[in-house]
């Protein structure tokens, strides 16, 4: 289809075409030939790379000021990849000769750069999509935009729309009771560079996840005294074992034996290196790691040294938060200790609701798609999700692959 034939053959027959968003240029909407993209993290770039292989021009809009803005902009300075560097390769190009296992934040944004260069690819940068619709009549998707300035808006139109916001738009940060009135700084570990400013402070990290467990580990290393919150159970694995990552490992396993096997062969080698964690506070889930992951989606904690430091007493370990006060911090069991600042290694969400406007693919609640992976990558009329799988940038290459097939096949 001529996308922009057909919307002009519109614009020139209905006076109101163009008023659901303007333009910042011509007041009209501006038609774009092949997909737009919403955002150029991993996904967006794996996508409009898989794209451009097929010979499929594609638009990306990103509301950051730069490629991958997760990983340059909202993540601590010590962040390696939690998984060896073959499982998070995109599609096409590989990490280079000579990269490490598991490469630092530096050497895996240089590598997209690399990748974005290497496919030609463009995004248009300080344009946060804020709104995107369906037009039944015109049998298009009208995509409206804003830029950082007031009034700086725009409208496209296109027949492909491919949502590449990500898990990780949105920090979610919990309301505790007498949040406002706490002395010390409350920060999420998106605007956690390293534990430098708190050097020799009283620091409570709350959650224990990947992120969590790491900023105790980085608070440790600049001499502050952490305290991590664990409120729900929780698996940690050795990163590593014998050798091999744990990950490859269990991939590997499962191409021969059940998962609840292959679960039983994790918690085992757990417990051989790790001891028993729910003595230092971290009791372990009734699912075994794999099958929790599969089911829930909750990823395992991948143990990179902050273990030993809850086993020697670097890092005490309290359960849930009652309320704050100005300096101190109650904890359901009644204890109440003091800190200095509060480190929220609370996750992040989706934002797909705040502007999507479309019932049926996504779910409002939490701005996933509702099809288990892996058959939640295509949506109606055009729509299609990369990078909402639960299982990082390896689900986001097989997303994209499949988006690109599917849009080459419908071009055709
Ligand atoms: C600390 C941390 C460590 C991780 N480690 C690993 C790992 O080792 N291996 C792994 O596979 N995964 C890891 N992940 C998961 C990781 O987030 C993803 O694998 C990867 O970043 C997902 O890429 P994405 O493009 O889907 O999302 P993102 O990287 O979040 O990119 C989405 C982009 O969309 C943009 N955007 C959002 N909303 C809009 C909008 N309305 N308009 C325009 N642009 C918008 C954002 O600015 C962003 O640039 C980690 C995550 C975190 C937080």
């Amino acid at each position: 289809m001529d996308v922009s034939r057909e919307i002009e053959g519109k614009q020139s027959h209905d006076p109101l075409f163009g008023n659901w968003g303007m333009s910042r240029r011509s007041g009209r909407c501006e038609p774009v030939h092949g997909p737009i993209i919403v955002g150029a993290g991993p996904s967006g770039l794996a996508v409009a790379a898989c794209l451009k292989e097929r010979g499929v021009a594609s638009v990306i809009l990103e509301r950051s000021d730069c490629i991958a803005s997760l990983w340059q902009r909202k993540t601590y300075d010590r962040l390696r990849l939690h998984l060896p560097k073959q499982f998070c390769e995109l599609p096409i190009m590989g990490f280079p000769l000579g990269s490490q296992t598991y490469p630092d934040k530096r050497e895996f944004v240089e590598y997209l750069e690399a990748y974005a260069r290497r496919f030609g690819i463009r995004p248009q940068f300080k344009e946060a999509v804020a709104a995107a619709e369906h037009d039944g009549a015109l049998g298009l998707w009208r995509v409206r935009t804003v830029g950082p300035k007031e009034g700086e808006e725009r409208e496209y139109v296109c027949q492909w729309l491919v949502v590449a916001t990500g898990e990780n738009a949105e920090a979610v940060v919990p309301e505790i009771e007498g949040m406002e009135g706490f002395g010390g700084p409350i920060r999420h570990t998106s605007m956690y560079g390293s534990g430098e400013e708190f050097r020799g402070k009283r620091v409570l990290v709350v959650g224990c996840g990947n992120s969590g467990m790491e900023v105790c580990l980085d608070l440790c290393n600049h001499n502050a005294m952490p305290s991590l919150v664990v409120r729900d159970t929780v698996h940690v694995l050795p990163r590593d074992v014998l050798g091999r990552s744990t990950f490859g490992l269990s991939m590997w396993l499962l191409k021969w034996l059940p998962m609840r096997l292959v679960d039983r062969l994790l918690l085992l080698a757990a417990r051989v290196m790790l001891g028993d964690t729910a003595r230092l506070g971290l009791k372990r889930p009734k699912l075994g790691p794999l099958e929790l992951k599969c089911l829930n989606g909750k990823t395992p904690v991948l143990d990179v040294g902050t273990l030993a430091k809850i086993k020697s007493g670097d890092v005490k370990v309290y359960p849930g938060i009652r309320r704050l006060k100005r300096h101190t911090v109650e904890f359901v069991d009644g204890r109440i200790e003091k800190f200095d600042a509060i480190i929220l290694a609370t996750g992040y969400k989706s934002n797909v609701p705040t502007w999507l406007k479309e019932g049926s693919m996504f779910s409002k609640d939490d701005g996933f798609p509702r099809r288990a992976f892996p058959n939640g990558w295509k949506g109606e009329r055009g729509l299609y999700a990369v990078g909402f799988t639960k299982r990082g940038i390896l689900g986001a290459s097989m997303d994209a692959r499949r988006t690109a097939e599917d849009i080459e096949r419908c071009r055709k």
